[in-house]
């Protein structure tokens, strides 16, 4: 199929058993999202896609390309990019700065110059602070650079690791309101988040992984009316 297809992967960390037979998908044009507690492997997933842990089992496929066998600098030339936990912007540099290093794989200036433009449209914020240090935004604004930075780098599969992390329920949805657009323009969206309420308002289908396994999956709507995910996740 096209899109992305995780298929029975373990991923172990020594003697912790963080992924066990995990599987899931994501179509072409789709926010589908993760959901899970602390410590049910969600970043242990993403760092897997992104190529920074290893699967001892199982395969990873986007679009047919193997993504397993990737070295994790390879995988932005595949269309895959990731926004880590923490957002990790470059603190003494400005907004601009950290939106043109999103470039750094893309040979065509003037590219990269129009997806910035772009990044800018879809949040004038990070226009209106372009030459202020990133260190100095608020941690909404944090996370909306790191998106954009993202976005520079030309996704056609954006890796979302809890970006409603430390922010405001104004500010989340605000972040998701942007996710939710950049999804719109075309970009498929993994979005892993403990933050079940906002996710399930943006995504299409959603995963409920519980100690390193799927144990619900649906379209979102569905999810979010499930007994289960209610009482476990949402807070009712
Ligand atoms: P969180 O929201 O806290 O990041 P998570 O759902 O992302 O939780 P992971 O961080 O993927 O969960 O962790 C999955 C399991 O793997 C947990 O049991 C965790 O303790 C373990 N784990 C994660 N990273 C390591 C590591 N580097 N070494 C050993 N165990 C790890």
């Amino acid at each position: 199929m096209s899109g992305l297809v995780v298929d029975g992967v373990d991923v172990h960390y020594g003697r912790v058993h963080a992924l066990r037979s995990l599987s899931f998908e994501v179509g072409e044009g789709e926010i589908v999202s993760l959901l899970g507690n602390n410590g049910a492997g969600k970043t242990t997933t993403m760092n897997l896609l992104s190529g920074l842990v290893k699967a001892t089992r199982g395969t990873i496929t986007w679009n047919g390309t193997d993504l397993g066998s990737l070295p994790a600098h390879d995988l932005v030339t595949h269309g895959v990019v990731h926004v880590p936990e923490g957002r990790r912007i470059f603190s003494t540099m400005t907004v601009h700065e950290n939106l043109m290093l999103g470039g750094y794989r893309v040979a065509d200036a003037s590219l990269v110059e129009k997806r910035v433009q772009q990044a800018y449209d879809l949040m004038p914020r990070l226009h209106e602070r372009r030459k202020q240090q990133g260190g100095t935004l608020s941690g909404g604004e944090q996370q909306m650079l790191a998106i954009g930075r993202a976005l520079v780098a030309g996704p056609r599969l954006l890796l979302l690791d809890e970006p409603s992390m430390g922010l405001a329920p104004l500010i989340v949805k605000q972040v998701m309101e942007i996710i939710a657009e950049v999804n719109q323009q075309g970009t498929t969206v993994l979005l892993v988040e403990q933050n079940a309420k906002a996710a399930l308002r943006i995504a299409h289908r959603a995963y409920v992984v519980e100690t390193g396994h799927v144990t619900l999956s649906g379209p979102a709507a569905e999810l979010a009316d499930d007994p289960r995910v209610v009482e476990a996740y949402l807070g009712a």
